[in-house]
């Protein structure tokens, strides 16, 4: 009996070291106090097991005053356990050094039984046919010691069962679990405690695996998985649990009404989606990829990823799927991509994504030969301010309307500019009639008042030979064609070639190199005399010319057009006029005053400068006379503003400047208009005339213009006079100055000053 009763000790004590060790990994705030519930358990069963089997009274009796010291820590740890595992600090209702020294008495008082034996004696008792066992025999000082251990006991399990009864559901039944326990033992305990068995040891036992399983393994799991659940439940992403043979085990709200099997979402191939996702789910492992799927019209884009579930061998147990619904974001996106590429007015791509895609075309067809053409709306700044932005707006949509349906052939097409369109188009496909034959009608439509103003649109043409170049740089020159035809009415379409390209590299050129030049005295002005039929020197014209470091002379035909486009041409103009004025200054004080300059006013001037006072402040600062400067505006800058340029003539002339109107003929004047032009001399251009092919004709002409000059009392000098043929006929009609090859070509200052000086 004995060795059985001594092997279910050990196999409880056995287990409880079991439990202790596994306490110890626990990583979990109770750890502590649940390890010293346990150690002290396996201490009592010990104690327990030693009565047992000594044969030795005094042993036996000191193992029993253990025991019972030791059940008194139990029930104190018990407590601290109690009242721990329902979230209550120890400290908050029990006086801690008031319990511990009253658990230190109640050790001390058990312990002194060893030499007292006031507590209990043993008495030795023959049981089961012949085995020895000791019994208790019980005083009454035992009971003080009973005493203080069941209060502590009733005290638990009074916190335990508190503890049940206000515990929301879900804790009730680990309270009530401990607490049953506790109660079962504490009833047995006070049964045989003086019996020569004590069975309440094996209560221990079940005590010790209920106090683990409550305290690490039911609490957290359970509240976990219930917690999980519910948040799951409620996620706006949709989860699905698969077993390992791909069965659904659990589906949240939203994945449920993903996954409805009659009417299901489908993908593009027609794959409803729980099939899709068991197919990937067999197929791929873990994934996680976009998918579009469709039920009628409704749409989903789903970010779908599949999660596996491994033990610790790493073997797949399941997995779990996690839907997210993008559609709204992807909708977003696209939006947000959409307008960040297109024009917002036409719908047309925007510039960068013009160049993107037509740079995408040009990979793609390396074998196809392209176009790429550019169009720009005439004068669409007067249709916008004189018209409104409505019809600008109006106008703009049905160019892009045009661009897109009715010029067939255009692969990309673009708004890369305010009124500037552009188009990639394979070169079989061109043709001019697509945008020669355009009407104003046609750039109209839906709009309900017709203006009086002709939508026209230039086309400028690149060929794409280079492949490499940026697609930027192809709009450049396709552009760069389009102001090759800016003033030519019937002209329409230009086409870039090498010639044009040459132009535009010289004309940058001399941008570049302008400021260093003017710097560096490399503007020169030259000089061509002004005479009388007989030769004798009346003054002389001053005419620029730039010494190139590279390329030589050049002569203003050549680089003026380019400064006058950006206006660097007043830099020159001021330049030019404070040479002219340095030189008169120089000559005045040689005694030659009765030599003036002439010096050209371009258009552009007017705008840059302010012409009356920077002359007036020449002449002040060179202290000449403004008669011996002569000033020669042509009558395109007259005609641009003719009130305002009247005016500012008749201001010059009043402070003694000598205004020419120079190369007259050449533009819009009218004979009508010369009687309006308050002008000091008119000056006309021999070359004008030659061009005519009707000789007489223009002889006669010529001669009319100059008689009503001398009757309004405006001497002519002619230039342009290349033979003696000319001079004569020009005499004869009434001219008396005269400038050109005949009489001497523009030279230096240095050759001018040989001659005439
Ligand atoms: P323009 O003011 O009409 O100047 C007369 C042009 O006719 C000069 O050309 C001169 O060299 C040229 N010429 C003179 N006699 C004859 C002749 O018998 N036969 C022919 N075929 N041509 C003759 P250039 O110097 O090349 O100047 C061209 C134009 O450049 C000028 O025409 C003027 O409009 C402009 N220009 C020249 N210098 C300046 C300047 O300093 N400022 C501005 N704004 N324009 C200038
Ligand atoms: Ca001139
Ligand atoms: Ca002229």
């Amino acid at each position: 009996m004995k060795i059985l009763l001594g092997s279910i000790l050990t196999l409880a004590m056995i287990i409880i070291g079991i439990y202790i060790y596994k306490t110890q990994k626990e990583k979990h705030s109770m750890v502590r106090t649940v390890g010293r519930t346990l150690v002290i358990g396996l201490f009592i069963v010990l104690c327990n097991l030693v009565t047992l089997l000594t044969r030795y009274e005094w042993v036996c009796l000191a193992a029993y005053s253990l025991y019972f010291v030791a059940s008194c820590w139990l029930v104190y740890y018990l407590l601290r356990f109690s009242l721990e595992y329902i979230g209550r600090r120890f400290e908050d209702y029990v006086k801690r050094k008031l319990m511990l020294l009253l658990l230190f008495a109640d050790s001390l008082f058990v312990i002194l039984n060893n030499v007292f034996g006031h507590m209990f004696r043993l008495k030795s008792v023959v049981l089961f046919g012949g085995e020895q066992f000791y019994e208790l025999e019980i005083t009454w000082c035992f009971y003080i010691h009973y005493a203080i251990v069941l209060c502590l006991v009733v005290f638990s399990l009074i916190t335990l069962f508190y503890g049940s009864f206000t515990a929301p559901t879900f804790y009730r039944k680990k309270y009530l679990t401990i607490a049953i326990i506790t109660t079962a033992i504490t009833i047995l305990n006070i049964i045989t405690v003086s019996s020569a068995i004590d069975v309440s040891v094996a209560g221990y036992v079940v005590e010790a695996i209920s106090i683990y399983y409550c305290a690490f393994v039911y609490t957290p799991q359970k509240l976990l998985q219930s917690t999980l659940l519910q948040v799951t439940q409620d996620m706006s992403i949709a989860v699905f649990v698969l077993d390992a043979e791909g069965r659904r085990l659990y589906s949240n709200g939203f994945a449920e009404s993903l996954l409805v099997e009659e009417n299901p979402y489908v993908n593009a191939e027609g794959e409803p989606l729980e099939k899709w996702c068991s197919r990937k789910y067999r197929e791929v492992g873990e994934f996680c990829e976009e998918q579009a799927f469709s039920r009628g019209e409704d749409e989903v884009d789903l970010r779908i990823q599949l999660q596996q579930i491994r033990d610790k061998n790493n073997q797949a147990q399941g997995g779990y799927f996690v839907l997210q619904d993008r559609t709204q974001e992807i909708k977003d996106l696209k939006q947000e991509q959409y307008k960040a590429t297109h024009d917002s007015l036409t719908g047309l791509y925007n510039k960068d994504y013009f160049c993107e895609e037509a740079r995408r075309y040009l990979d793609k067809y390396p074998e196809l030969e392209f176009l790429v053409i550019c169009t720009d709306i005439k004068e669409f700044k007067i249709i916008n301010d004189s018209f409104g932005m409505p019809m600008g707006d109006a106008v703009l949509k049905n160019a892009a309307r045009l661009i897109k349906e009715e010029v067939n052939g255009a692969v990309v097409t673009g708004r890369i500019g305010s009124d500037v369109f552009a188009m990639l188009m394979p070169k079989k496909n061109f043709k001019e009639e697509f945008f020669t034959e355009l009407k104003n009608e046609d750039f109209l439509r839906g709009v309900e008042k017709s203006i009086a103003f002709p939508v026209v649109t230039h086309v400028g043409v690149f060929e794409v030979l280079e492949r490499d170049l940026p697609v930027s740089v192809m709009c450049d020159r396709a552009r760069m064609a389009i102001h090759t035809i800016k003033d030519d009415y019937h002209k329409r379409i230009a086409y870039y070639d090498e010639k044009l390209r040459e132009g535009i590299l010289k004309e940058q050129e001399f941008v570049r190199d302008f400021d260093q030049a003017l710097q560096t005295g490399q503007i020169k002005m030259f000089l061509q005399p002004q005479t009388t039929v007989d030769g004798t020197l009346l003054g002389t014209e001053a005419l620029v010319r730039w010494e190139h470091l590279e390329k030589g002379w050049i002569g203003p035909g050549e680089f003026i057009p380019v400064f006058e486009k950006n206006g660097l041409i007043s830099d020159i103009d001021r330049y030019i006029w404070e040479q002219a004025c340095k030189q008169l200054k120089t000559w005045k004080e040689q005694g030659r005053e009765d030599i003036y300059i002439s010096v050209n006013i371009s258009p552009r001037d007017f705008y840059f400068l302010n012409v009356y006072q920077t002359f007036m402040e020449l002449v002040e600062k060179y202290e000449i006379a403004p008669k011996n400067l002569k000033l020669e505006i042509t009558e395109t800058a007259i005609v641009m503003d003719f009130n305002r340029q009247m005016e500012l003539i008749t201001r010059l002339r009043r402070n003694g400047f000598v205004v020419e109107m120079d190369d007259f003929g050449s533009g819009y004047s009218s004979l009508n208009m010369l009687k309006d032009l308050h002008v000091d001399i008119l000056k006309i251009d021999m070359a004008f005339l030659n061009k005519a092919k009707d000789e007489e004709r223009s002889k006669k002409i010529l001669q009319m213009v100059i008689g009503l000059s001398k009757q309004l009392g405006m001497p002519v000098i002619t230039e342009g006079v290349e033979n003696e043929e000319q001079v004569s006929f020009l005499s004869e009609i009434g001219c008396e100055m005269f400038q050109g090859y005949y009489f001497a070509k523009p030279m230096s200052l240095e050759e001018f000053e040989r001659i005439y000086m």
